[in-house]
């Protein structure tokens, strides 16, 4: 694993904290995400939960920030509602956002440990799915 240090976006945060403290109701809505995009804005999203598997605050985020024209992510980060802080994603986000965004940056930690770091980094020895499709070299 390599571990390099990177600046940590504290707008973005805020940004997510913000949305966990503001929209996040009952149930349904317990996480809040914020990524900023290649270009600088900042989007954010709610999770959709719901026991078929409803959509996490980053798999939102994706949706999201392509329906606004926001292709390219840069950093993302989630947080949790009720003050739980930055939350880190999930294995299955873990794996989604490496297939669109290989070379994001996540917020993890808490406290005085709040840091980024790569997406490939939460995610070692990583199944890549598009190495293995048919035709791929
Ligand atoms: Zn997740």
């Amino acid at each position: 694993m390599t571990t390099q240090t990177h600046p940590v976006d504290h707008e973005l945060i805020q940004a997510a904290a913000h949305v966990a403290r503001t929209r996040c109701r009952g149930d349904n809505h317990t996480m809040a995400a914020a990524a900023r995009a290649q270009d600088g804005r900042i989007v954010t999203t709610v999770n959709a939960y719901h026991f078929t598997g409803g959509p996490c605050a980053e798999m939102v985020l994706i949706g999201a920030a392509a329906a606004q024209g926001a292709y390219e992510l840069n950093t993302i980060v989630a947080v949790g509602d009720r003050d739980r802080g930055v939350v880190p994603p999930c294995g299955r986000c873990r794996q989604v956002l490496l297939d669109y965004f290989p070379s994001l940056k996540v917020i993890v930690g808490e406290g005085d440990r709040i840091r980024t770091v790569l997406i490939t980094d939460l995610l070692p020895e990583s199944y890549v799915w598009a190495d293995h499709q048919l035709g791929a070299e």
